[in-house]
Protein backbone atom coordinates (compact mmCIF):
# COMPACT_ATOMS: atom_id res chain seq x y z
CA UNK A 1 0.00 0.00 0.00
CA UNK A 2 1.25 3.33 -1.17
CA UNK A 3 0.96 5.98 1.39
CA UNK A 4 0.13 9.40 -0.23
CA UNK A 5 -0.54 12.89 1.21
CA UNK A 6 -1.92 15.57 -0.91
CA UNK A 7 -1.15 19.28 0.32
CA UNK A 8 -3.43 21.50 -1.37
CA UNK A 9 -3.42 25.32 -0.36
CA UNK A 10 -7.57 25.14 -0.67
CA UNK A 11 -7.40 29.10 -1.13
CA UNK A 12 -8.81 29.84 -4.77
CA UNK A 13 -11.76 27.30 -4.45
CA UNK A 14 -13.22 28.97 -1.37
CA UNK A 15 -12.67 32.68 -2.88
CA UNK A 16 -13.64 32.69 -6.53
CA UNK A 17 -16.53 31.11 -7.65
CA UNK A 18 -15.34 30.38 -11.12
CA UNK A 19 -12.70 28.03 -8.87
CA UNK A 20 -15.55 26.47 -6.93
CA UNK A 21 -16.85 25.60 -9.72
CA UNK A 22 -14.67 23.64 -11.51
CA UNK A 23 -13.23 21.77 -7.75
CA UNK A 24 -16.64 22.40 -5.17
CA UNK A 25 -14.71 20.22 -2.80
CA UNK A 26 -11.32 21.79 -3.86
CA UNK A 27 -8.84 20.61 -6.29
CA UNK A 28 -7.05 18.08 -3.03
CA UNK A 29 -10.72 15.93 -2.98
CA UNK A 30 -11.02 15.79 -6.68
CA UNK A 31 -7.22 14.25 -6.69
CA UNK A 32 -7.53 11.97 -3.81
CA UNK A 33 -10.97 10.69 -5.46
CA UNK A 34 -9.31 10.48 -9.11
CA UNK A 35 -5.95 8.62 -7.72
CA UNK A 36 -7.16 6.62 -5.27
CA UNK A 37 -7.33 3.00 -5.54
CA UNK A 38 -6.38 -0.85 -4.63
CA UNK A 39 -2.79 -0.21 -3.68
CA UNK A 40 -2.59 3.78 -2.74
CA UNK A 41 -4.22 5.20 0.00
CA UNK A 42 -4.37 9.04 0.29
CA UNK A 43 -4.55 11.92 3.42
CA UNK A 44 -5.13 15.57 2.50
CA UNK A 45 -3.70 18.56 4.50
CA UNK A 46 -4.56 22.09 3.10
CA UNK A 47 -3.03 25.67 4.56
CA UNK A 48 -5.16 25.91 7.38
CA UNK A 49 -4.38 23.15 8.75
CA UNK A 50 -0.66 22.02 7.59
CA UNK A 51 0.94 22.74 10.82
CA UNK A 52 -0.91 20.04 12.83
CA UNK A 53 -1.35 17.60 9.97
CA UNK A 54 2.23 18.05 8.39
CA UNK A 55 4.13 16.83 11.32
CA UNK A 56 7.31 14.49 11.67
CA UNK A 57 5.31 11.11 12.67
CA UNK A 58 2.81 12.18 9.60
CA UNK A 59 5.59 12.63 7.22
CA UNK A 60 7.54 9.86 8.31
CA UNK A 61 4.37 7.73 6.90
CA UNK A 62 4.45 9.16 3.98
CA UNK A 63 5.49 7.26 1.01
CA UNK A 64 4.59 10.27 -1.96
CA UNK A 65 3.72 13.43 -1.37
CA UNK A 66 1.88 15.70 -3.57
CA UNK A 67 1.78 19.70 -3.28
CA UNK A 68 -0.23 22.34 -4.81
CA UNK A 69 -0.24 26.07 -4.30
CA UNK A 70 -0.34 29.20 -5.85
CA UNK A 71 -1.93 32.35 -3.80
CA UNK A 72 -0.67 31.16 -0.15
CA UNK A 73 2.98 29.95 -0.39
CA UNK A 74 4.14 32.27 1.99
CA UNK A 75 1.43 31.10 4.54
CA UNK A 76 2.85 27.39 4.85
CA UNK A 77 4.89 27.44 8.15
CA UNK A 78 8.97 27.39 7.04
CA UNK A 79 9.19 24.33 9.72
CA UNK A 80 6.81 22.48 7.62
CA UNK A 81 8.16 23.12 4.61
CA UNK A 82 12.09 22.29 5.79
CA UNK A 83 10.14 18.97 7.66
CA UNK A 84 8.92 17.90 3.59
CA UNK A 85 12.29 18.79 1.83
CA UNK A 86 14.33 16.62 5.05
CA UNK A 87 11.46 13.83 4.14
CA UNK A 88 12.74 13.98 0.37
CA UNK A 89 16.76 14.03 1.50
CA UNK A 90 15.96 10.98 3.23
CA UNK A 91 13.66 9.17 0.03
CA UNK A 92 10.43 10.32 0.18
CA UNK A 93 8.88 10.97 -3.27
CA UNK A 94 7.19 13.93 -4.27
CA UNK A 95 5.13 15.35 -6.85
CA UNK A 96 5.19 19.58 -7.66
CA UNK A 97 1.84 20.33 -9.66
CA UNK A 98 1.75 23.53 -11.80
CA UNK A 99 2.31 26.89 -9.72
CA UNK A 100 3.71 24.82 -7.07
CA UNK A 101 6.93 25.86 -8.62
CA UNK A 102 7.09 28.73 -6.72
CA UNK A 103 6.54 26.91 -3.18
CA UNK A 104 8.52 26.94 -0.54
CA UNK A 105 9.52 23.11 -0.33
CA UNK A 106 10.29 23.48 -4.68
CA UNK A 107 12.61 26.40 -4.28
CA UNK A 108 13.99 25.30 -1.43
CA UNK A 109 15.07 21.62 -3.39
CA UNK A 110 15.68 23.43 -6.62
CA UNK A 111 17.78 26.23 -5.08
CA UNK A 112 16.85 28.41 -8.08
CA UNK A 113 14.44 31.10 -8.57
CA UNK A 114 12.11 28.55 -10.08
CA UNK A 115 10.46 31.60 -12.46
CA UNK A 116 9.22 31.60 -15.52
CA UNK A 117 6.61 33.40 -17.96
CA UNK A 118 2.71 33.03 -17.48
CA UNK A 119 -0.60 34.04 -19.59
CA UNK A 120 -4.09 33.52 -18.58
CA UNK A 121 -5.92 33.44 -22.00
CA UNK A 122 -7.46 29.84 -22.25
CA UNK A 123 -4.81 28.88 -24.53
CA UNK A 124 -5.27 25.32 -25.81
CA UNK A 125 -2.07 23.09 -24.65
CA UNK A 126 -0.28 20.21 -25.97
CA UNK A 127 1.63 18.35 -22.93
CA UNK A 128 4.31 16.22 -25.83
CA UNK A 129 6.26 12.94 -24.63
CA UNK A 130 9.95 13.19 -25.03
CA UNK A 131 10.29 9.81 -23.72
CA UNK A 132 8.11 7.07 -24.49
CA UNK A 133 9.94 4.35 -22.57
CA UNK A 134 9.65 6.32 -18.89
CA UNK A 135 7.50 4.87 -16.00
CA UNK A 136 5.64 7.87 -15.72
CA UNK A 137 4.83 8.49 -19.46
CA UNK A 138 3.28 4.85 -19.76
CA UNK A 139 -0.18 4.59 -21.26
CA UNK A 140 -0.29 8.51 -22.79
CA UNK A 141 0.20 8.99 -26.31
CA UNK A 142 2.61 11.10 -28.35
CA UNK A 143 0.97 13.93 -26.58
CA UNK A 144 -2.40 14.86 -23.69
CA UNK A 145 -4.40 17.38 -25.83
CA UNK A 146 -6.14 20.19 -23.40
CA UNK A 147 -7.98 22.17 -24.08
CA UNK A 148 -7.24 25.05 -22.16
CA UNK A 149 -4.35 25.74 -19.83
CA UNK A 150 -3.02 29.11 -18.33
CA UNK A 151 -0.02 29.71 -20.33
CA UNK A 152 3.70 28.74 -18.92
CA UNK A 153 6.64 29.67 -21.17
CA UNK A 154 10.42 29.52 -21.00
CA UNK A 155 12.86 30.47 -19.48
CA UNK A 156 12.26 28.60 -16.05
CA UNK A 157 14.98 28.70 -13.92
CA UNK A 158 15.37 25.57 -12.41
CA UNK A 159 18.01 23.52 -12.38
CA UNK A 160 19.21 21.19 -15.43
CA UNK A 161 16.66 18.45 -15.13
CA UNK A 162 17.76 14.70 -14.70
CA UNK A 163 15.23 13.45 -17.27
CA UNK A 164 12.89 15.68 -19.49
CA UNK A 165 9.53 14.04 -19.53
CA UNK A 166 7.33 16.46 -21.39
CA UNK A 167 7.56 19.81 -23.06
CA UNK A 168 4.46 21.91 -23.95
CA UNK A 169 3.40 23.92 -26.43
CA UNK A 170 0.35 26.58 -26.07
CA UNK A 171 -1.53 28.37 -29.45
CA UNK A 172 0.10 31.30 -28.31
CA UNK A 173 3.79 30.38 -29.24
CA UNK A 174 5.16 29.33 -26.21
CA UNK A 175 7.04 26.17 -25.09
CA UNK A 176 7.78 25.11 -21.69
CA UNK A 177 9.05 22.46 -19.55
CA UNK A 178 6.03 20.18 -18.75
CA UNK A 179 7.44 17.55 -16.89
CA UNK A 180 10.21 16.49 -15.24
CA UNK A 181 12.64 14.39 -13.00
CA UNK A 182 14.48 15.39 -10.22
CA UNK A 183 16.65 13.49 -7.80
CA UNK A 184 17.54 15.61 -4.10
CA UNK A 185 19.12 12.76 -1.56
CA UNK A 186 17.03 9.67 -1.54
CA UNK A 187 14.14 11.18 -2.77
CA UNK A 188 12.14 11.11 -6.56
CA UNK A 189 10.96 14.65 -7.84
CA UNK A 190 8.49 15.09 -10.55
CA UNK A 191 7.49 18.85 -11.47
CA UNK A 192 4.17 18.33 -13.93
CA UNK A 193 3.21 21.61 -15.19
CA UNK A 194 -0.42 21.01 -16.11
CA UNK A 195 -3.67 22.20 -13.60
CA UNK A 196 -4.53 25.49 -13.39
CA UNK A 197 -7.19 25.95 -10.89
CA UNK A 198 -9.99 27.81 -13.11
CA UNK A 199 -9.51 24.71 -15.72
CA UNK A 200 -10.86 21.03 -14.84
CA UNK A 201 -7.16 20.03 -15.60
CA UNK A 202 -7.19 17.35 -12.60
CA UNK A 203 -10.31 15.11 -14.71
CA UNK A 204 -8.43 14.75 -17.73
CA UNK A 205 -7.90 11.44 -17.66
CA UNK A 206 -4.03 11.26 -19.17
CA UNK A 207 -2.81 14.04 -16.58
CA UNK A 208 -4.70 11.69 -13.81
CA UNK A 209 -2.61 8.30 -15.55
CA UNK A 210 0.92 10.48 -15.23
CA UNK A 211 0.32 11.76 -11.62
CA UNK A 212 -0.57 8.03 -10.92
CA UNK A 213 2.23 6.85 -13.05
CA UNK A 214 4.91 8.89 -11.04
CA UNK A 215 2.73 7.76 -7.59
CA UNK A 216 4.80 4.56 -8.74
CA UNK A 217 7.24 5.88 -9.56
CA UNK A 218 8.30 8.01 -7.07
CA UNK A 219 7.52 5.75 -4.19
CA UNK A 220 10.43 5.04 -1.78
CA UNK A 221 12.41 1.50 -2.33
CA UNK A 222 15.23 2.99 0.10
CA UNK A 223 14.40 5.61 3.02
CA UNK A 224 17.26 6.75 5.52
CA UNK A 225 18.60 9.64 6.94
CA UNK A 226 21.42 11.02 5.34
CA UNK A 227 24.25 11.03 7.43
CA UNK A 228 28.19 11.94 7.51
CA UNK A 229 30.02 9.34 9.65
CA UNK A 230 33.55 9.06 10.37
CA UNK A 231 34.88 5.83 9.42
CA UNK A 232 37.46 5.83 11.71
CA UNK A 233 39.16 2.49 10.19
CA UNK A 234 40.19 1.71 6.86
CA UNK A 235 38.52 -1.00 4.93
CA UNK A 236 41.72 -3.57 5.17
CA UNK A 237 42.05 -3.09 9.14
CA UNK A 238 38.73 -4.65 9.42
CA UNK A 239 39.21 -7.79 7.69
ZN1 LIG B 1 -2.25 28.76 -12.55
Amino acid sequence: MIKVLIFNEFVHEQTEEKVKAVYPEGIHIALKKALECDDIVIKTATVENCAEVITDEEIAQTDVCIWWGHMAHHKVPDEVADRVVKAVHEGMGIIFLHSSHFSKPFKKLMGTPCALTWRENDDRELVWVCDPSHPITQGIGRFIKLDMEETYGEPFSIPEPDKLLFIGHYEGGEVFRAGCCFKRGNGNIFYFQPGHESYPTYYNKDVIRVIKNAIYWANPIYRNPITCPHVKKPLEDEE
